[in-house]
């Protein structure tokens, strides 16, 4: 793990990239900062977590990271150990955490609820929603209740790069690190919450056919796996939806909740 800070004093706000070691993006957005390094009005953290899955160009080592908080100092798995390390790393700090999917090319941020941190900063980043996980056991929210997650776009793209290093900007604006510009906030940002898992059956092709955050009705036809229709039991909104993102789920159910600012 890689540990840098911007400014003096005790950092009260941090970024991390690399937590899942083949989503590049956010370990450039973190390793411009550090090579950049940008006058700050309040120090700041950055983080490069899981360097040696970054190394191999793998999601991770052992386990993975974003399922194995809060993690223990002398655990069984390279990631236990790490995911121990990083929450000492975030303890009492606002923490905007970087990733990418292959299920969506624009930003989403996750949030374990809304509350006060999400309604402040989220206006502020360039995302077209917020999804909160509740209650997901072995996340970052473990250890760093503070913390918002962004997907910044497909695993792999320059969008995804680009997208990055921009939240970050935004979102250090947001906190106070970095003056703020002025840019308009977002009024009506739509809150998804995360439901269950739309199960993958195994098989070598799969196809989707629904749009993330999109409304799918009941009786709709969400997927194939090997031709096989998948179809929806009851009304829902596609979120990190995709042919191949993992391996056992399609991805998740969500229901749309509201706005930012109901
Ligand atoms: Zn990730």
């Amino acid at each position: 793990m890689r540990v840098e800070t911007l400014g003096d004093g005790r950092p009260e706000i941090a970024v991390v990239g690399g937590i899942h070691g083949d989503e590049p993006a956010g370990v450039r957005a973190v390793e411009r900062l550090m090579a950049d390094r940008p006058e700050v009005a309040r120090p700041v953290k950055l983080v490069v977590a899981n360097e040696e899955a970054i190394e191999r160009g793998e999601r991770y080592v052992e386990a993975d990271l974003n399922r194995s908080f809060p993690g223990r100092a002398d655990g069984r798995s390279h990631e236990i150990r790490l995911a121990h390390e990083l929450g000492e790393e975030l303890r009492d700090c606002v923490t905007l955490a970087l990733h990418t999917t292959q299920s969506y090319g624009g930003m989403f941020a996750l949030v374990d609820e809304v509350r006060e941190l999400a309604r402040e900063v989220c206006p502020r980043l360039s995302i077209d929603a917020v999804v909160e996980t509740g209650h997901a056991e072995g996340r970052i929210f473990e250890v760093a209740p503070e913390t918002v997650e962004v997907e910044c776009g497909y695993q792999g793209s320059d969008t995804a790069t680009e997208n990055a290093h921009r939240v970050v900007r935004e979102f250090l604006a947001a906190t106070g690190a970095l003056p703020d510009e002025g840019a308009p906030r977002q009024a009506d940002l739509p809150v998804f919450r995360l439901g269950d898992p739309v199960p993958k059956a195994a098989a070598e092709e799969y196809e989707v056919f629904v749009e993330n955050f999109e409304e799918v009705v009941a009786g709709e036809t969400i997927a194939t796996a090997d031709g096989e229709p998948v179809i929806a039991e009851e009304d829902f909104h596609p979120v990190l939806l995709s042919a191949y993102g993992y391996e056992d789920v399609f991805g998740y159910t969500a229901e749309r909740v509201g706005t930012l600012s109901d």
